[in-house]
């Protein structure tokens, strides 16, 4: 799962302890994150967490106050941004009203000439192909539908045939059934053409649907850089556990038990597993396996672990509390029915209405360790 293939790929873009500061305050700070090539990488986190400035630093409609970017090796401190060679879709598609779909595409050559030795119209007409809407040149921009005028956008962005493609929040304008079109011809586009791809979203969804590696910010650092899959099994921390998508998070202290060894307890808890106390509760949670930094967790030690939603197990007595119903949203194929337990909020799917108390238990392998505090 945690396995790497791509580690030893070529580095498009390095930043290198960036950092920047508007006067007091702090946009971004100690950002390391190297972009690999024909990657498609996700910043991803709430509001203020430093996405934006993040990719404006990579465009160099910014400069840092500490660090370095490098293109392929090269430092690009002091390269203008028309001499990066990198295209730029932002949130708000921004065509000019009084010019042709066709001539919005064109204005992407305004610095350059197309690659490849081809005509300026010939190039308009294939990037109307690549993004799906051919025959659309002569039309009026504003004629089209918001993700229709994106793809435009997207094509004139690529006009140039730019190294770098930067993507800031492209579909935040749109519809949610428009939204999950879109990113999927994103997605094939970027697969079509090989390019290495930046973008920036506050949607979780979006990113884990989308990526190769999604970095996870908090406060203007990446907290995780990982594969979607990892992010979302293995969250880093709790922050990263809680920002994408649902999770319980437990805290606890763990007690003495049968000495470590297999509980005995079930037929799936074949793991070797520690008991940690939640609040009066004994709960097992499966140690191997995980990374756990510094060795196994002892009696003493605090430890936080999560358990998604879908697998915290309604009926189930094993490993088991007993928490209360209280809110539950019908979602369609799934309810997501949130408990109160001890002073916490839990989270479960069903497909059943649930009421009163309920009982619900997790297999050991389903916890995953984010934090252990060793006992001094
Ligand atoms: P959002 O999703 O809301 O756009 P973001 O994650 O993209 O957020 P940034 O726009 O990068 O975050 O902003 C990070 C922080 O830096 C915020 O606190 C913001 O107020 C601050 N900031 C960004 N640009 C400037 C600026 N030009 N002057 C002063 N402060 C700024």
């Amino acid at each position: 799962l945690d396995s790497d293939p791509d580690a030893d790929a070529p580095v498009a873009v390095e930043l290198e302890g960036v950092g920047k500061r508007y006067d007091g305050t702090v946009a971004v700070e100690d950002v390391d994150l190297r972009i690999r090539e024909g990657e498609f990488f996700t910043l991803v986190g709430p509001s203020g967490c430093g996405k934006t400035t993040t990719l404006r630093l990579i465009a160099g409609f910014e400069e840092p106050t500490e660090g370095r970017i490098h293109f392929g090796g090269r430092d690009v401190s002091g390269v203008p941004p028309e001499a990066r060679n990198v295209g730029v879709v932002f949130q708000n598609y921004a065509l000019f009203p009084h010019m042709t779909v066709g001539e919005n595409v064109g204005y992407g050559l305004r610095f350059a000439d197309p690659p490849g030795g081809v005509g300026r119209e010939e190039r308009v007409r294939d990037l109307l192909e690549l993004v799906d809407l051919p025959g659309t040149a002569n039309r009026d921009p504003e004629s089209l539908s918001g993700g229709q005028q994106q793809r435009v956008a997207m094509a004139r962005a690529l006009a140039p045939g730019p190294d770098l493609l930067l993507l800031d929040e492209p579909m935040s304008a749109l519809d949610a059934r428009l939204r999950e079109r879109l990113r999927l011809q994103v997605r094939e586009i970027q697969r079509e053409l090989g390019i290495t791809t930046v973008y920036v979203t506050h949607d979780q969804e979006e990113a884990l649907s989308v990526s190769d590696r999604v970095a996870v910010m908090r406060g203007g650092t990446p907290e995780q850089v990982a594969p979607p899959r990892s992010v979302y099994r293995r969250p880093a921390s709790r922050f990263v556990a809680e920002f994408v998508g649902d999770n319980n998070v437990f805290e606890g202290v763990v007690v003495a038990g049968d000495g470590g060894g297999d509980t005995g307890i079930g037929t799936d808890s074949t793991a070797r597993t520690v008991p940690v106390d939640v609040g009066g509760e004994t709960l097992r949670v499966a140690v191997d396996g995980q990374e756990i930094v510094d060795g196994t967790p002892s009696p003493g030690d605090r430890v936080t672990f999560c358990v998604r939603p879908q697998h915290l197990r309604v009926g189930r007595a094993d490993n088991g509390l007993r928490a209360e119903v209280e809110s539950a949203e019908f979602l369609g194929e799934t309810t997501r029915v949130h408990l109160g337990w001890g002073g916490r909020e839990l989270v479960v799917r069903t497909e059943d209405p649930l009421d009163g108390t309920v009982l619900v238990g997790f297999a050991p392998e389903d916890a995953h360790v984010i934090e252990t505090t060793f006992d001094e």
